[in-house]
């Protein structure tokens, strides 16, 4: 094996210390990588689902029995305080199990009815694996977004090969570390490190498939880099959530998960809230409410702090511009503003009555900020929402079913969570992914083992029929049969 010298470290964002030191992988130590896990894929394949999910089910026990030791290395590495590393774990095991469980359930072979022209056939479809899978993570949900494909890929039966963003190896070392325990003979799941162009190697290497989690712009390079292969991917990029509160909502309620939905994890969570619309005849009371928890909120570098410091010192300009942006616009800080964007920790920041072509409004701010705009009434409140080139998910606060339902149905986004923010994320059996800019294709549940597999359709022939249509040798009267038949079933339809 080829090795580098070059390396990269990653860094506590609360202090800077040194976390870990790792060798910055160029396209061909990837491609040895990819190639290892090709062999390895053979193996895993044909050890089939009830080994498998034997396997996995190891490894979401000892996520859990360990879930303290890997909390504290999120803390240590991503700068989230340890109970929010906590959380994501915890979500984590629940989809492990989920995947585990259920991946034969839902990709074994089936019978499917054929038609009256192919009813002398027997036909079956089956999900095979893919192959080797290539994910690339971010670094804000270090350990839920990448176990969201790495899980469900190994549950289809494929290997992975995993790029945690660069700032958070260590984490994704250890996720890896954990898998090689319960799968000590093969290299069914590998670690690539490094930046960008380690991720863009592992486009280019001949995996199956790529699953991308990370911002938009870096996603529309993946998807041009598998063009060139026609590598399919499965892209699951940014978001600007909105939450949408009407004048019969439980407003602290509203607030509350406002709140928690925009500053924990510092804002930098792709279904964070960003955006709040909410009933013009309860919008000062909300905004009352949202602005007193947002000033009770303490962040900083502690475990139990409300939340940590940003953990990649570029946002901070972003969320600093956003914020100078919805305020020369005429938008009102009602907590904090400029003033609050320190060096590491962002203090919490509520702005008003911004602006609807604002930055703050239109952009992915990523940080510990949030806006909350009046609007007449939900239709509007859906019209806004949606106005947004991001679809990732949204949350309604409302005491009415009927409108619960009208505006869910209506929001142009792959998620809604009804009086409560990001539930969805907690039931496994529900897709994850969002539509436009937020990208596509779905991770979690039924639809996220199928990603990981390709569908294969069999028809075996059970008895012969006189009516052979694909045959030269067909009577000249068999098409005028069938389309006869064809006729007095179909023709009947306006
Ligand atoms: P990013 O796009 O900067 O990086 C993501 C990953 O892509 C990293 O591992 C990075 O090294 C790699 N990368 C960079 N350039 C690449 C290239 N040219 N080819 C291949 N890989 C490359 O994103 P980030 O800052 O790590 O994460 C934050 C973003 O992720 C936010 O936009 C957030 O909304 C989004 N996100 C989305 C979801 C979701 O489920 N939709 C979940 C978490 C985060």
């Amino acid at each position: 094996m080829t090795t580098t010298t070059e390396t990269f470290e990653s860094h506590s964002p609360a202090d800077g210390r040194v976390i870990g030191t790792y060798p910055m992988m160029d396209a061909d130590e990837v491609r040895e990588v990819v190639d290892r896990a090709r062999i390895a894929s053979l193996w895993w394949a044909d050890l089939g689902f009830d080994e498998r999910r034997r396997r996995l089910l190891r490894f979401k026990g000892l996520l859990a029995r360990r879930s303290r030791e890997l909390a504290e290395l999120v803390h240590a590495e991503n700068g989230k305080p340890t109970d929010d590393a906590l959380l994501e774990i915890i979500l984590s095991v629940e989809h492990v199990n989920w995947a585990a469980l259920n991946a034969e359930k839902v990709l074994r072979r089936r019978r499917v009815k054929p038609g009256l022209l192919t009813i002398n056939h027997d036909a079956r479809v089956e999900y095979q694996p893919l192959g080797v899978v290539g994910v690339i993570g971010p670094w804000n949900y270090p350990v839920f977004t990448p176990i969201g494909s790495i899980a469900y890929a190994l549950a289809a039966g494929n290997t992975v090969v995993f790029k945690p963003s660069e700032y958070t190896p260590a984490i994704g070392q250890w996720l890896i570390d954990a898998i090689h325990e319960v799968v000590p003979e093969q290299p069914v799941a590998q670690l690539v490190t490094g930046k960008g162009a380690t991720g863009a190697a592992l486009c280019e290497s001949g995996v199956d498939k790529i699953s991308f989690t990370g911002s938009t712009p870096t996603g529309k390079k993946v998807m041009a880099a598998c063009a060139a292969s026609l590598t399919p991917v499965l892209l699951e990029c940014g978001g600007k959530d909105a939450v949408l509160v009407d004048r019969d909502a439980d407003l602290d309620k509203a607030a509350d998960a406002a709140t928690f939905g925009a500053f924990s994890n510092a804002g930098q969570t792709c279904v964070g809230v960003e955006r709040v619309y909410v009933h013009q005849e309860v919008y000062d009371e909300f905004l009352t409410l949202v602005a007193e928890k947002a000033r009770a909120l303490t962040p900083g570098h502690g475990p139990d702090s409300s939340y940590g410091p940003m953990t990649m010192p570029s946002q901070i300009e972003v969320v600093r511009e956003h914020v100078r942006d919805a305020l020369a616009r005429g938008g009102q800080a009602v907590v904090g503003g400029p003033e609050s964007v320190g060096e590491g920790v962002v203090e919490p920041i509520v702005l008003a009555h911004v602006p609807e072509d604002s930055l703050a409004v239109m952009e992915e701010t990523f940080g510990p900020t949030l806006v909350v705009n009046p609007v007449r009434d939900m239709d509007e409140a859906v019209d806004r929402a949606n106005a947004a080139d991001f679809g990732l998910a949204a949350s309604v606060f409302t005491r009415s079913r009927a409108t619960m339902e009208r505006v869910a149905s209506r929001l142009r986004v792959g998620m809604v969570s009804m009086n409560s923010w990001v539930m969805y994320a907690g039931v496994s059996a529900l897709p994850w992914g969002g539509v436009g800019q937020s990208g596509f294709g779905r991770i979690h549940g039924p639809d996220g083992l199928r990603e990981f597999a390709r569908s294969k359709s069999t028809v075996r022939e059970r008895f012969a029929i006189p009516l052979t249509l694909t045959s030269f040798a067909r009577h000249p009267n068999t098409t005028e049969i069938v389309r006869r038949v064809t006729s007095v079933m179909h023709g009947h339809g306006r």
